[in-house]
């Protein structure tokens, strides 16, 4: 008893299931080492001689022992990630902001 259906379902069910990722990096999370810095910038300087810069300011510590000038840069790609989030976050200020202001409005009218 072999009755196969004239028309089989076809591609019906998904190929891919969208998987929400919750991958957690094996306990290599921000607890270890709770003063952890950010990624310093290193100067120009730091950056061609490729040795550690530690990011001092105005210079750092490098171009302090050696006459050259400390030179910082922010690269085009970092420059527009603090733009979008400061975007996002004025955003979200403003959002909030009229978000008060109506509930005021609401709760002054009534
Ligand atoms: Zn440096
Ligand atoms: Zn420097």
């Amino acid at each position: 008893m072999s009755s196969r259906p004239p028309h089989p379902p076809g591609p019906s069910r998904p190929a891919k299931i969208a998987i929400p990722r919750l991958e957690r990096p094996g306990g290599a999370s921000a607890r270890a080492g709770s003063s952890r810095q950010r990624v310093q910038r290193a100067c120009l300087n730091c950056r061609s001689r490729k040795i550690k810069c530690n990011g001092g300011q105005p210079r750092c510590q490098n171009c302090l022992d050696n006459p050259s000038p400390c030179v910082y840069i922010t690269s085009r790609k970092d420059r527009l990630k603090t733009l979008v989030h400061h975007r996002v976050l004025s955003r979200m200020v403003l959002t909030r902001l009229a978000e008060r202001r109506s509930r005021t409005t609401i709760w002054c009218s009534s």
